[in-house]
């Protein structure tokens, strides 16, 4: 496997380096530089089945969501990143609004992607899905007592929800579709009814929030999809018997449609490979890499009929998504934000 690793960026001299290398690398073999948020498993695999397939080896620069951004605007033009890899539709838009994509032809991917997952604008594009969806005990809670997200803040669920902190994007991706089709004084309503409830201050991650309904610290709780999943398909007796406390429920079925959020991919506006990052895009959308995200990550495949085995997340499918366009997700993020603030969800 000719794949790179680079975990985490120490200098810009390292980065300069890299870069000096892709371009000297350049005439004899056929190099991408990715820079990618993601740290999973099925991308290592996709990489790897990528540079078989085509012959062109990945570079791979891997470093948290926030930080992955502020590199590559600090590098600005030097900046030798050719694809850009991130979690959450909020922070994909923060990059757009840096400047940090150029703007690309997607039209070839309307297809089979589903428009609501491409940016309108073109700067980036979707390549796997995920749900934030609500966690529930198997013991304490009737199936049917919740339907929606809105029947959480109401005042029965006082003291029994677990949720993480609002600093959390994918918290910040949830209000903000809330808001998208409620407005601010429903999201803020709703956020206010979700801090009233609280069991615990916010604290760790989402598989926390699944225990703490295990342990019995609270009788519901938010969280993504695909954690469930890993602690379901866990080798680790503790990490099942969690799971196996908690069903797992789609909200808004009737109503507005789960919300998803996703992991998506573009083109940098400085990138010295264009044409090797566009390959590896378009590799994204295979049946094979497609199949990847849904049998080694849990995640959602954005192309419909893909084939993939993993009765785990078989079990969860169908369910009605919310059609908006997941960029509005970034449109409202400030404003989910100021909410948080303001309703004191930490
Ligand atoms: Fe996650």
């Amino acid at each position: 496997m000719k794949t790179v690793k680079i975990l985490i960026l120490a200098t810009s001299a390292l980065l300069a380096a890299c870069s000096q290398q892709a371009v000297t690398d350049g005439d004899s073999a056929r190099v991408v530089n990715v820079y990618s948020a993601r740290h999973y498993s099925s991308d290592d695999a996709i990489y790897a089945a990528f540079t078989e397939q085509t012959g062109i080896a990945v570079n791979l620069v891997s470093a948290g969501g926030d930080q992955l951004i502020e590199r590559v605007r600090a590098d600005g033009e030097r900046s030798p990143a050719d694809v850009i890899i991130t979690v959450d539709a909020a922070r994909l838009h923060r990059a757009e609004e840096a400047g940090l994509f150029a703007q690309t032809d997607f039209s070839e991917l309307t297809a089979t992607v589903p428009a609501n997952l491409i940016d309108p604008q073109g700067y980036w594009v979707s390549i796997a899905k995920r749900a934030r969806v609500i966690a529930y005990s198997n013991t304490r809670v009737q199936p049917g007592e919740i339907q929606t997200y809105e029947d959480l803040a109401d005042p029965r669920w006082h003291g029994r929800i677990c949720v993480r902190e609002s600093g959390n994007a994918y918290n910040q991706s949830l209000l903000a579709s809330i808001i998208a089709r409620s407005g601010e004084e429903a999201a803020e309503a709703w956020a206010q009814g979700i801090v009233d409830n609280m069991a615990r201050p916010p604290q760790g991650g989402d598989i926390t929030q699944i225990q703490g309904i295990a342990a019995g610290a609270c009788d519901v709780a938010i969280v993504n999809h695909y954690y469930y999943a890993l602690m379901t398909n866990s080798d680790e007796p503790a990490r099942q018997a969690d799971a196996a406390a908690v069903a797992l429920l789609f909200p808004n079925q009737q109503t507005s449609g789960a919300h998803i959020n996703v992991s998506g991919v573009g083109i940098a506006a400085n990138a010295p490979h264009p044409a090797e990052a566009r390959a590896l895009i378009d590799f994204f959308f295979t049946h094979d890499a497609q199949r990847m995200f849904a049998e080694m990550t849990n995640e959602i495949p954005v192309i419909a009929d893909t084939p993939w085995e993993n009765p785990t997340l078989a079990a969860m499918l169908p369910f009605v998504e919310d059609p908006r366009n997941v960029s509005e997700l970034g449109d409202h993020n400030a404003a989910a934000q100021r909410i948080f603030d303001r309703v004191g969800w930490q």
